[in-house]
């Protein structure tokens, strides 16, 4: 081994693998974050690697600076620990999504010039109203197709139009989930076109998500189970894109006393009033 690259206490050598914590500042972390959370910092640690923290600001109307010192604290009360991140700057930065729309901007572009996308005019409304059966909380419906086929010249000059991915309906999306075992995904059934850029000009999670994992050198993304059939979204981007995806490994979702998946609504299982209310981190990790 090169003694210069040999580890010392002050530099580990650090393995290739590259993990995140991309946490929104639209509330207070809950359980169900910190244990993702702490599963995906235990998998860096584990490999030697680097955790960097995303804040997922995107969203103008929700997204507060007090969320993003709150999520900072609470993960440090947890024990958690970061390489790279708002707070600490990294070689990737900046590490606000709300600072990074230029990138986002140049993938739509080049995904747009591809023939990947279609201008769609259909309010929230219009899609709910044009399906027969009611669907998942949180899940979007699948998209009818109502402006997939229409002629882009057919718009009014001036109308705000959102971008949709065109998926191959059939094509079934398949991987290997580090954490969940194999996931198979059929697009235009489990999952339909799904908004790429927003109608106020902004990147969708989706395009966000994977503009960002690639461009910082994420090698396996940790997150939860709810987020499986974004999976299967994004590795159509990172197709369209001509990128490599990173390795997945989804987390068991935690659920209330009434087995209602955790949301940011839940407030007496927020991280703070766990913490207010005397549990430490060592218990609340539960592993
Ligand atoms: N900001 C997203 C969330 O909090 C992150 C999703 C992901 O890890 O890809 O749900």
């Amino acid at each position: 081994m090169d003694p210069a690259a040999r580890p010392t206490r002050e530099s580990p050598v650090r393995s290739p693998y590259r993990g995140r914590l991309a946490p929104s500042p639209t509330g207070l972390l809950h359980l169900g974050h910190a244990r993702t959370f702490w599963t995906a910092y235990q998998r860096a640690r584990s490999a030697q690697g680097t955790l960097i923290l995303r804040n997922e600001d995107l969203d103008r109307d929700r997204a507060r600076p007090e969320f993003v010192a709150a999520f900072i604290e609470d993960l440090h009360w947890f024990g958690i620990q970061w390489d790279e991140g708002p707070d600490l700057g990294g070689p990737h930065a900046p590490y606000d999504q709300s600072r990074r729309i230029p990138a986002y901007r140049d993938a739509f572009e080049r995904l747009r010039r591809s023939g990947h996308l279609f201008p769609c005019t259909c309010s929230r409304r219009d899609i709910q109203s044009a399906l027969a059966a009611p669907h998942a909380a949180d899940e979007e419906p699948v998209y009818p197709g109502t402006c997939r086929s229409r002629d882009p010249a057919t718009i009014p000059a001036g109308t705000r139009v959102s971008w949709r991915f065109r998926v191959p309906d059939g094509l079934p999306v398949s991987f290997l989930d580090q954490g969940a075992g194999p996931q198979c995904f059929t697009a235009g059934a489990d999952f339909g076109d799904f908004i790429l850029w927003r109608h106020d000009d902004l990147p969708s999670y989706q395009l966000a998500c994977v503009v960002d994992d690639a461009a910082m050198g994420i090698t396996e993304v940790v997150r939860g189970a709810d987020l499986l059939v974004s999976t299967a979204r994004q590795l159509l981007i990172y197709q369209a894109l001509g990128l490599t995806p990173p390795a997945f490994h989804h987390c068991p979702l935690v659920t209330d006393a009434a087995g209602v998946r955790l949301a940011k609504r839940h407030d007496a299982l927020s991280l703070r009033s766990l913490r207010e209310s005397g549990r430490s981190p060592d218990e609340l990790r539960g592993t």
